[in-house]
């Protein structure tokens, strides 16, 4: 009996999807930020299924053209373990990329627990082709319960909405595979297009799978872009923008004519960390960024500029508004005491201010500097405001 188109297909549909699923790691890697945890069970996977295509494709030769030994271990059993082990691995590489320890452990010994009895026992069955359909769904609804089960865990709970799409594709898969079972059962017939049943299963395994790789990689890939940016853009002591981040949010706004420029410098700050130590220095950077932060209306872009030195800018609107914004923060300031166990600091700083043109930023910043050292040499505490015509 020659090979039937169906037999063809079959063999194919594993061929290409071993073959697919090697490409698309390909591409995870490429577009993935490097990230290589988990790729390795990916690529084990892919082999395994291509072997699975491979032992089809000659069981099927030895079935349809030389005669057929009927081996269940060999022909039926050893294919669907390794079916399942691929299984395995796909969620294995999975929870690997996702970060989440231990996955591989609990989810072997559910499918030892569980599936390997059952495979012990399926030797002895009058159906074992059957029997071993039962057994690898099994096998897949075990996998896509632990995606579901990490998903659900305080773990899956960072990556947001995007799990629930996740966890969409587990249950449209986990259905699937269900219904499988019932029609098999129901449908004798069925087990004539056996190599059909299991391949369009594993159709329904490996789309489910590799949509939810591509899913969180599209998540993990814009998480980690974002995170990327706000950490080049944030001073991790003071947890304001540093100068990368007071730059770039002052070039996102939309142009206005004029501008105020405010520079603060802590007052013989040297002193603090000479008295106190540099941890309290720090302590004291942290509180002042805090202060400006809650004294700076959202119209005002501010930062740490330098390592006791703080930049704000504000679209302006009058040379008084500016004034009070900056009074109001070295007031603050200068009442403000920093506890540090039964330690209390008070600072004062100086500030300089500029009014111009906001196109030319950088002049206003070299103005609003002058300012400063005026502010300094008028004997600290206080502010200087320079109005600048570019
Ligand atoms: P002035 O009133 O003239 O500004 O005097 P000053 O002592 O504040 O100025 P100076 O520039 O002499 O000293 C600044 C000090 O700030 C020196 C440096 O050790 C300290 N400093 C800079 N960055 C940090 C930091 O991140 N943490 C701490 N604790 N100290 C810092
Ligand atoms: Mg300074
Ligand atoms: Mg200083």
């Amino acid at each position: 009996m020659p090979l039937s188109i169906l037999d063809l297909f079959s063999i194919a549909i594993f061929t290409a999807f071993g073959l697919l699923f090697l490409a698309i790691i390909m591409v995870c890697i490429w577009i993935g930020n490097r990230r290589y945890e988990g790729v390795s069970n990916w690529l084990f996977a892919s082999l395994i299924i291509l072997t699975f295509a491979f032992i089809i494709a000659e069981e099927l030769w030895y079935l349809k053209l030389d005669g057929y030994s009927n081996n269940a271990w060999l022909n039926i059993m050893f294919p669907n373990i390794l079916l399942c082990f691929g299984v395995c691995q796909i969620t294995h590489g999975f929870h690997r990329f996702l970060q989440i320890k231990q996955s591989l452990f609990w989810l072997y010994a559910c499918q030892l627990l569980i599936v390997g009895p059952l495979y012990a026992y399926g030797l002895s069955v009058e159906t074992p082709i059957l029997f071993s359909i039962i057994v690898l769904t099994l096998s897949v609804t075990i996998s896509l319960c632990f995606n579901c089960y990490y998903l659900f865990s305080d773990q899956g709970k960072q990556y947001g909405r995007t799990r629930y799409i996740c966890i969409l594709a587990c249950v449209l898969a986990m259905s699937l595979n269900v219904t499988r079972i019932l029609l098999l059962y129901r449908e004798p017939g069925l087990m004539s297009t056996i190599e059909l049943s299991t391949a369009l299963a594993c159709i329904n395994l490996l789309m489910s799978q590799c949509f939810l790789t591509f899913c969180y990689l599209m998540f993990c890939t814009q998480r980690n872009a974002f995170s990327l940016q706000h950490m080049s853009f944030i001073d991790p002591l003071a947890n304001i923008y540093n100068r990368r981040g007071y730059q770039h949010a002052i070039a996102a706004l939309a142009p206005h004519k004029e501008a105020a420029v405010m520079i603060l410098d802590i007052d013989h700050f040297k002193r603090v960390n000479d008295e106190y130590g540099h941890a309290t220095g720090d302590l004291v950077i942290k509180d002042i960024a805090m202060i400006i932060a809650k004294e700076c209306d959202s119209t005002c872009i501010y930062a740490r500029t330098g390592g006791e030195e703080f930049s704000i800018y504000s679209p302006f609107t009058s040379a008084k508004a500016a004034e009070t914004t900056a009074e109001t923060v070295r007031l603050t300031i200068m009442k403000h005491a920093v506890k540090k166990q039964n330690l209390s600091i008070n600072v004062t700083a100086s500030i300089g201010i500029s009014i111009g043109k906001s196109v030319n930023i950088f002049a206003l910043e070299e103005e609003a500097d002058k300012a400063l050292y005026q502010a300094k040499r008028e004997g600290r505490n206080c502010t200087v405001m320079q109005l600048f015509v570019a």
